[in-house]
């Protein structure tokens, strides 16, 4: 048996954590803030239950065998998407009610095109399931894969997103539709690669699901499912040193000054800070210059029904590359980065009495914004008045596209990046870490006994890739 020490409470760090703990190992976790979940946070007010994190399920069997107590609901539509022409398309996990229905929205060659698409689509997640997000990317393990010629072709390694879907997508709003999934690991379609092909399949594939009382019941799960394995989960306690001697993590000290031995650390902090501000001594992680964007959030209290929403509806501008032009901005050239002023709109509002009080709505509205910062790729959202201002503008945005709320509002609030990276500790309040690359940081730390698990490290972000990281990091370590 090892003593384990695990730093961070989100959905990677409880998973890693209970998968120890079951392989018989002694596992203490220690989080920083006074809940867990990290970024899968809740808030409630005035009888109103919201997510201010994610709102989307995907691939829960990757959660099956953690031996928590779920019960996903399916959604369908998965998500409904409004153009700016005012077409409106469903999309389906059956894929071909989903092929029909773009049939039916766009035509038959853009049905057509959609079918060839998917069966690309197909290709690419299963070489990427196989052979990527299984498994610790390892020099041996890249090795591997470029002996799969066959997969290696269907990942299409030098591709990017955007021109995988001008090669199969004709129709403009199909090719918007899958440009939105680059930002599902934070990226820009525009330099994302074509393996993110694999995640409308896999949510189209396997579903997209709700959790009733809202996804936050995923940590408190988790918590249960922790402590039932004897771990030991000691909230406001942040770390603030891994411990090691010649080469070896030996433990980490708290804030607190207090020192607590381990054989082995998992570190469910963002990668970037774990090299930077938590080892003994400051170590460079490559390939980390371009973080992932963020999110600004308005949690809304509405008076009131909205029967032209679906679980998820997703409003698309008429230009969807100022989006990411501004969002990014171009540093490289002294664009500086702002909130976009016609983004994509995203609002979840669940069917679930549990979440809102009788003939109220709780509504989720999410769009894509820089990260909290000074840099030129960043905003600053803690200057007085951005987040109001923008969140009023934001209101505007969605009357503008057919969806006022302004006089049913009961109640606004505004999360920003900034307020995630209070919230989390997730550097500039980015989503998911690095952005979208093929490759991020490795599982294994440059300790021995030192493992990364979480969404800023492979295979990346989002709940089903974090809990897949864990058990690659549980896989690695070992059984006790
Ligand atoms: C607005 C938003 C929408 C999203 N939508 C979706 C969605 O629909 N579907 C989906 O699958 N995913 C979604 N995601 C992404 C998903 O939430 C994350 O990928 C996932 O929750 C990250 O988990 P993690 O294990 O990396 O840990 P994190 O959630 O990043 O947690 C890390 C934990 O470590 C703690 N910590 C940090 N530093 C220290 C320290 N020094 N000492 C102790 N503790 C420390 C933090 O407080 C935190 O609790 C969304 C995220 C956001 C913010």
């Amino acid at each position: 048996m090892s003593r384990i020490v695990v730093i961070g409470a989100g959905v990677g760090g409880l998973a890693a954590a209970a998968r120890l703990a079951a392989a018989g190992h002694r596992v203490t976790v220690h989080e920083r803030a006074a809940t867990v979940g990290g970024k899968l946070g809740c808030y409630e007010r005035d009888g109103f239950r919201f997510d201010t994190g994610p709102s989307l399920l995907t691939l829960p069997q990757v959660f099956a065998d953690l031996g928590l107590d779920l019960a996903p609901v399916p959604l369908d539509p998965v998500v409904r998407h409004h153009f700016p022409d005012g077409s409106v398309l469903d999309s389906s996990s059956d894929p071909e009610v989903f092929r029909l229905r773009i049939e039916a929205a766009f035509g038959a060659a853009a049905g057509a095109d959609w079918a060839r698409f998917w069966a690309r689509a197909e290709r690419i997640w299963r070489a990427s399931w196989r052979s990527v997000l299984q498994r610790e990317v390892t020099p041996a393990a890249l090795a591997a894969l470029s002996w799969r010629v066959g997969d290696l072709a269907a990942i299409a390694p030098g591709r990017s997103l955007r021109s995988l879907g001008r090669r199969y997508l004709r129709d403009p709003r199909l090719r918007m539709l899958l440009d939105r999934y680059a930002t599902y690991t934070g990226a820009d379609p525009r330099r994302a690669p074509a393996a993110l092909a694999a995640i409308p399949y896999a949510e189209l594939a396997f579903g997209g699901w709700y959790l009733d009382g809202g996804l936050g019941v995923l940590a408190t799960a988790l918590l249960e499912r922790c402590r039932s394995l004897g771990v030991e989960v000691v909230l406001s306690s942040p770390v603030d040193r891994i411990r090691a001697t010649a080469g070896r993590a030996t433990g980490v000290r708290l804030c607190s000054g207090a020192e607590v031995p381990a054989d082995v650390v998992v570190a469910n902090v963002d990668a970037l800070s774990v090299y930077r501000d938590l080892l003994p001594e400051p170590a460079r992680l490559g390939g980390l210059a371009a973080r992932s964007l963020a999110g600004f959030v308005l949690l809304l209290g509405v008076r009131g029904r909205t029967p032209q929403l679906a679980h998820h509806t997703v409003f698309f501008p008429r230009d969807y590359d100022a989006e990411f032009d501004a969002v990014f901005g171009s540093p490289g050239t002294g664009v500086r980065a702002r909130p976009p002023s016609d983004p994509a709109v995203f609002v979840t509002r669940a069917e679930d009495p549990a979440v809102r009080p009788d003939g109220t709505e709780a509504w989720f509205v999410l769009v894509n914004a820089p990260r909290h910062g000074t840099d030129l790729g960043a905003v600053d959202w803690r200057r007085p008045g951005l987040a109001d201002a923008y969140g009023r503008h934001i209101l505007d945005v969605l009357a503008a596209r057919g969806l006022d709320v302004r006089d049913r509002l009961l109640f606004a609030e505004t999360r920003t990046p900034a307020d995630l990276a209070d919230a989390t500790a997730a550097p500039g309040g980015a989503i998911y870490g690095t952005a979208g690359g093929l490759t991020r940081p490795a599982n294994r730390g440059p300790l021995d006994g030192l493992f990364l698990v979480g969404g800023s490290t492979h295979p990346g972000g989002g709940l089903p890739m974090v809990t897949l990281s864990a058990k690659i990091v549980a896989d690695g370590i070992g059984p006790a």
